[in-house]
């Protein structure tokens, strides 16, 4: 429930008031921007720094959680087939999984589309986690607002 603040009756420091509330109000505006950026930045690094474990070939686990991929801007996760070799991208928007649960949990789930048919399904390696497209330096951060 919003708090009612209650204006000084006087006419100057009613004005006053209002001014250094209007200040306020865009003062937290801009905060609630940088702190939604700052996460992003934030679970950007933790992707960046599970693609690099895995491409040094290090352990998939523990991994940024699904929701945190999504926040960053990485919806898309690169995988590929352990026997065959064949590549694709799973859409993270799409996927039918928790999107608390971390990426690697997804690799027990996943199966090759290229060995669909054999008896013995192979299941992918997890590869990297990517922008669904490339971010543009000169645009502006995307910014979650309910307004
Ligand atoms: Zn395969």
């Amino acid at each position: 429930m919003p708090r009612i603040i209650q204006l000084p009756l006087s006419g100057r420091d009613r004005h006053h008031y209002i001014s250094e509330l209007r200040r306020a109000e865009a003062a937290h505006r801009t905060l609630l921007d940088q702190t939604v950026e700052a996460f992003r930045a934030a679970h950007d690094l933790a992707c960046q720094e599970w693609n690099t474990r895995q491409f040094i070939g290090g352990p998939a686990d523990p991994s940024p959680v699904i929701e945190a991929a999504i926040a960053a801007g990485r919806e898309l996760l690169q995988v590929r087939c352990q026997r065959c070799g064949h590549e694709s991208m799973v859409d993270l928007v799409e996927v039918i999984w928790p999107r608390s649960k971390q990426i690697h949990t997804l690799a027990k789930v996943l199966r090759c589309q290229n060995c669909r048919d054999e008896r013995n399904k192979a299941r992918p390696d997890l590869v990297a986690l990517h922008y669904r497209k490339a971010p543009d330096p000169a645009a502006p951060a995307r910014r979650a607002r309910s307004r």
